[in-house]
């Protein structure tokens, strides 16, 4: 609260943001939020309680907006506190992510996801530098109808005790075959510490065709898992580590090699997808070398191992 300002023109300020919320969305409403985030501080501190009289469906609604107003935009928590003007935003956040199918992605998840690809090696900066546990991001503006469906089997599948934390991952994945599974249903169901580590090792060292957007699936939200098809890839074609996956794909324009297939071409009578093949192969001392490997659609990769076969 600057000097000037009464605890009553605080709340009044909080409250035509909230009230006014479609009109303030025309213009560039994230300057205002900001702005009151210490304003509203400022008021609790002085025990002022501000609410206004909304109802949680039109939180909600506003949190929304405000998401797809700053799509792929890193939002603080407390920004969100601001738009929602209620105390239980963070449960209509939730509501939002596991309801109603939005993709927000949380800022400890987007943390998980780069440490891990740091660890990996990879030469691409993280997508959301500098992304706190307290930040939000909504990665993609479609939203997902099947997701409240897919919640309910994350959580009966996170309680099978019986089951690694690998098995619990593909276990939810295979009940979602081509189907965008989000690396925050992953994390649920294999707890905060090592989803992305077996996630990786489920496509690298078992050959699951997990895709995401840097390993192979460029037209993926952030965050979103692919498991393309119930096929493991071939001993030979496994242990490729995902950088140098990645720099197949993209040198061969993720896009099959034989015929030209690429996922822009997917359709459900064909599901096919893309996969990287060794030349000479791995388990006759081909190498995970670049010059060694060659993207080619699962079609093709068949046709390949079958005339290898032959010969
Ligand atoms: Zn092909
Ligand atoms: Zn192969």
């Amino acid at each position: 609260m600057t000097r000037t300002e009464s605890p009553e023109d605080a709340k009044r300020a909080l409250s035509e943001l909230v009230a006014k919320f479609d009109a303030s969305l025309v213009d560039d409403v994230r300057p205002r939020v900001l702005q009151l985030i210490p304003i509203h501080r400022a008021l609790r501190r002085l025990g002022v309680s501000y609410f206004p009289d909304a109802s949680d469906g039109a939180a909600r609604d506003r949190i929304l907006q405000y998401f797809q107003r700053y799509p792929q935009t890193v939002i603080n928590g407390k920004e969100l506190m601001i738009v929602a003007g209620i105390q239980e935003w963070a449960r209509r956040l939730r509501e939002l992510r596991v309801e109603f199918g939005w993709k927000i992605m949380s800022g400890k998840m987007l943390a998980e996801l780069s440490a891990e690809s740091a660890k990996a090696g990879e030469p691409e900066p993280p997508p959301f530098p500098g992304v706190k546990p307290t930040d939000y991001v909504l990665v993609d503006k479609v939203q997902d109808k099947e997701t409240a469906t897919r919640w309910r089997e994350a959580n009966s599948i996170r309680k099978r005790k019986d089951l690694a934390v690998a098995d619990r991952i593909l276990a939810l994945l295979k009940l979602n075959v081509g189907k965008q599974v989000t690396g925050e249903e992953l994390r649920n169901v294999a707890g905060p510490r090592e989803w992305t580590r077996r996630v990786r090792e489920l496509r690298t060292d078992y050959g699951w065709p997990i895709s995401t957007k840097p390993t192979g699936r460029p037209d993926l939200p952030i965050g979103v898992y692919v498991l393309e098809s119930l096929n493991q890839a071939p001993e030979h074609d496994r242990k490729i580590p995902d950088p140098v996956r990645r720099k197949v794909l993209l040198r061969d324009g993720h896009k099959c090699s034989r015929c030209g297939w690429s996922h822009g071409s997917w359709n459900a009578s064909d599901p096919r997808n893309l996969e990287v093949h060794h030349v000479e192969h791995h388990a006759q001392g081909g190498s995970n070398l670049e010059e060694n490997l060659l993207t080619l659609c699962n079609i093709c990769h068949d046709e390949e191992h079958r005339l290898h076969r032959r010969r």
